[in-house]
């Protein structure tokens, strides 16, 4: 760990580096001002990402800048605020020591140094800025982690696509916002036809990679920024697009069949094609205050069983109540 001796008096520097190489420690920095203490910190700065100076021990009286400014500058400084300063000055000067205090300094020593109490109150400091370091980095893993998690969350691990948790806000959000702006919100419940047919057929693997074939699919045909496609449940997915007209969306589940047709996913087991086909239900409203958000989806459901007991395989449409 680096330390920073900042003292006008040459004899000081060399007596309180002395010591402090005697108890093992890396050669210490050393500045023979206050100007010059702060442009050493500032030039460590741009070289190493983080300051590699881990304590300074500040004289007080110095011409020019003296060390109770010199302190409280080094404060003020985000990059710098975290190293530890102690003061070095001469017996009572309680005065300068109380403003010292005020200026963020978190030890004093006496001068002229006795070399046991310069070696514990160094020991301590350097100990005390270990933990802190260590805390903020731990806590900075901690902020990592909690974002992967929290993508992981957001996305559903079979298919990639945001799961049901992160459609739930997505919804909420373009809700509202097609609700201030005006537009129409439209919604497509996607299930795949006869699934548990071709699990029983092809097996559950097989069936996972038609669950995120048929997931890319759909992604496929959403080309707009705001469209958005989420794995809603088992072989269910539902695709927002604000913006959208019922005409548009006929147009978007039109491209999404298309695109799942020319996946052409072998299904001997259907009993509507012999390759995989989905059931789409549209719903499409501009919100308002009278409509619950709720009843946009409801619809939507409503649709698809009505494309599913009219025959599988096709599109219908349901206004929002
Ligand atoms: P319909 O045409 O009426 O939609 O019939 P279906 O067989 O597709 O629908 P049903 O709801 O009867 O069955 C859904 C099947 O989807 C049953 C379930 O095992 C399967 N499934 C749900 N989630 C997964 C999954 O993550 N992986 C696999 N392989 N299968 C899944
Ligand atoms: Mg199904
Ligand atoms: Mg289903």
């Amino acid at each position: 760990m680096n330390i920073l001796i900042v003292d006008d008096s040459d004899s000081s520097r060399l007596l309180l580096s002395t010591i402090l190489k005697g108890a093992g420690y890396v050669e210490p920095l050393c500045a023979g001002s206050a100007g010059e203490a702060l442009a050493l910190l500032d030039e460590r700065c741009r070289t190493y990402e983080a300051p590699d100076v881990d304590l300074v021990l500040m004289d007080v009286v110095m011409p020019d800048m003296d060390g109770i400014d010199a302190t409280r500058l080094i404060k003020a400084d985000p990059r710098l605020r975290d190293i530890p300063i102690i003061i070095v000055t001469v017996k009572d000067e309680a005065v300068s020591l109380e403003r010292a205090f005020e200026a963020g300094a978190m030890d004093f020593l006496a001068k002229p140094v006795n070399s046991m109490e310069l070696r514990a109150r160094v020991r301590s400091a350097l100990r005390l800025k270990e933990e802190m370091d260590q805390r903020k980095a731990r806590e900075r893993e901690l902020e990592a982690l909690t974002r992967k998690f929290e993508q992981l969350s957001n996305q559903d691990g079979l298919t990639g696509v945001p799961n049901r948790r992160c459609f739930e806000d997505v919804f909420r959000k373009e809700w509202l916002r097609s609700r201030r702006d005006g537009t129409p919100l439209s919604a497509l419940m996607i299930d795949i036809d006869c699934f548990k047919d071709y699990n029983d057929t092809y097996g559950h693997l097989q069936g996972d990679l038609c669950l995120r074939q048929v997931a890319e699919a759909i992604e496929a045909a959403l080309k707009r920024p705001g469209d958005f496609v989420a794995r809603y449940g088992g072989e269910e997915f539902v695709a927002l697009l604000p913006g959208t007209d019922l005409a548009g969306a006929l147009s978007i589940a039109g491209l999404i069949r298309a695109n799942v047709r020319a996946a052409a996913i072998e299904h001997a087991s259907s009993r509507v094609a012999e390759i995989v086909t989905v059931s789409i239900g549209i719903s499409g409203v501009v919100p308002n205050m009278d409509i619950e958000a709720e009843s946009l989806l409801a619809a939507s459901d409503a649709a698809l069983y009505q494309a599913k007991s009219g025959g599988r395989n096709r599109v219908e449409v349901r206004p929002a109540a």
